[in-house]
């Protein structure tokens, strides 16, 4: 037993958090993207562009040199491993680096390449010999502030004179002190704060404003409108641009208000698919008969490694104490944990130091573990009304149709959520198939 993966078990915590589903915060999912990311995410379609004057000619790169670069950013982004611009640069970076500068609200899932490119826009319009602040960038959270200033700083490292600021809270600064660094970085809070009562930042010198996770941010109470504060003391001159990885009507609405006189530039997601999944369900009567089931299926084929969903951060523990006194390697994955010792249970997952991954539903979504061969759901996902979570299915199972290979899942099923099963079955019209757990040659 490792305790590093296994936290708290032993832990009596009261009953009403035990209970709890695990619901997924916006913030805290994209921290959690953002620090087990690896590479790129690649995507199949083409990039929509719309532009504020349609007769312009549209400009694509593909390579960074075309972008006239000052030689110390360009040895930046070298350094970081970057080849070429991602299929989001292509078409961002001529818009973002045009003069006179433009505006833009880009959106594309997460991991395309959106936080480098925002990066290297305000890294290459800001000048070094001016001690004053030049570029804001909001955020919606302080440890996402700190993803992109560590961005800038591997990106700037060769722009030895740059220098960047948090704006956030618990980063006190002198009243006397002016701010000589040219990148702000911070929630809107504290800018405003900074901005209206300290008087630290004059809005009115900064060339480029990036509001960046736009969806994350309106979600947060108070942000939408303080960001607009903000946005309303930058001068006409500012570049102002804006990213989100999704497209809500509501942050149509928001980006129209905030941005003037856009480009706008889309890229859609890939999307989820069941057709290369096999899917099985078993059923079953209680708890302990879900768990033989497993076991069965772990007995009966080769299994690289699995991950499995509960409803409830209960049974989540529940089932990894029972598989760990049955000798499997298994780490536990829930909400009470930090997003730090998230990241760390599945990069371990990852790199193979464990065969299960037990989770609830903090782990549905945007975690990509490509070795994973089986998804087992110990609890059908549904909401409080007892009605299927379509969209939760579909995370947890689902691959993307061009990148993903073929998967297993296997769903536990006590009799009387079958018709929840059926629903699922229906609604996604894709065969899930009964199995008798006792003979697995079944499973083509
Ligand atoms: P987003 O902001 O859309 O989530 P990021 O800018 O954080 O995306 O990029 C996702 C990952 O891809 C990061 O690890 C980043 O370092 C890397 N990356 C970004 N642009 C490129 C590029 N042009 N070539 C290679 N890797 C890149």
């Amino acid at each position: 037993v490792k305790n590093t993966t296994v936290p708290n078990l032993d832990d009596s915590m009261n009953n009403t958090e035990e209970d709890e589903v695990d619901v997924v915060d916006l913030a805290s999912s994209s921290l959690l993207n953002k620090l087990i990311r690896q590479s790129l995410v690649e995507s199949s379609h083409r990039v929509e562009v719309l532009q504020k004057d349609p007769s312009s000619p549209l400009y694509s790169v593909k390579t960074f040199e075309e972008l006239r670069l000052k030689e110390e950013l360009l040895k930046g982004i070298y350094a970081m491993g970057f080849n070429r611009p991602s299929k989001i640069q292509e078409m961002a970076l001529p818009m973002m680096l045009a003069h006179p500068p433009q505006n833009l609200i880009a959106q594309s899932q997460s991991g395309t390449g959106k936080t480098a490119a925002f990066v290297l826009a305000m890294l290459s319009r800001v000048d070094a010999s001016e001690p004053f602040p030049q570029c804001l960038c909001l955020a919606p959270t302080y440890e996402l502030a700190l993803q992109t200033g560590r961005v800038v700083e591997q990106m700037g490292k060769f722009c030895v004179d740059v220098q960047v600021m948090y704006a956030i809270r618990g980063n006190p600064i002198p009243r006397s002190v002016d701010i000589t660094q040219q990148i702000i970085i911070g929630t809107p809070g504290t800018v405003l704060d900074w901005y209206f009562k300290r008087k630290l930042i004059d809005l009115s010198k900064i060339r480029v404003f990036v509001l960046d996770e736009a969806d994350v941010m309106i979600a947060t109470q108070g942000f939408s409108d303080q960001s607009i504060r903000i946005q309303r003391a930058l001068s006409s001159e500012c570049q102002m641009l804006l990213f989100s990885a999704t497209f809500e009507d509501s942050v149509w609405q928001f980006a129209g208000r905030i941005i003037p006189d856009p480009n706008v530039i889309k890229l859609r997601k890939e999307e989820l698919t069941l057709n290369n999944i096999r899917q099985y369900y078993v059923l079953c009567e209680s708890r302990k008969d879900k768990y033989q089931a497993l076991c069965n299926i772990y007995g009966g084929i080769t299994i690289g490694q699995a991950i499995i969903f509960c409803q409830t951060r209960r049974n989540a523990k529940w089932l990894t104490v029972e598989m760990m006194q049955d000798g499997h390697q298994v780490s536990l994955l829930s909400g009470e944990l930090t997003v730090d010792q998230r990241a760390s249970i599945i990069q371990r997952f990852r790199d193979g130091k464990e065969k299960v991954l037990i989770t609830t539903n903090v782990c549905a979504r945007g975690i990509d573990v490509k070795q994973v061969t089986i998804v087992v759901n110990f609890d059908l996902p549904v909401n409080q009304l007892e009605e299927p979570e379509y969209e939760t299915y579909l995370h947890r199972i689902g691959r993307t149709g061009r990148f993903g290979k073929k998967g297993l899942a296997f769903n536990m099923i006590e009799v009387e959520k079958l018709p929840l099963l059926m629903k699922i079955q229906d609604h996604f019209n894709s065969s899930i198939k009964q199995l008798n757990p006792e003979d697995m040659d079944e499973i083509e």
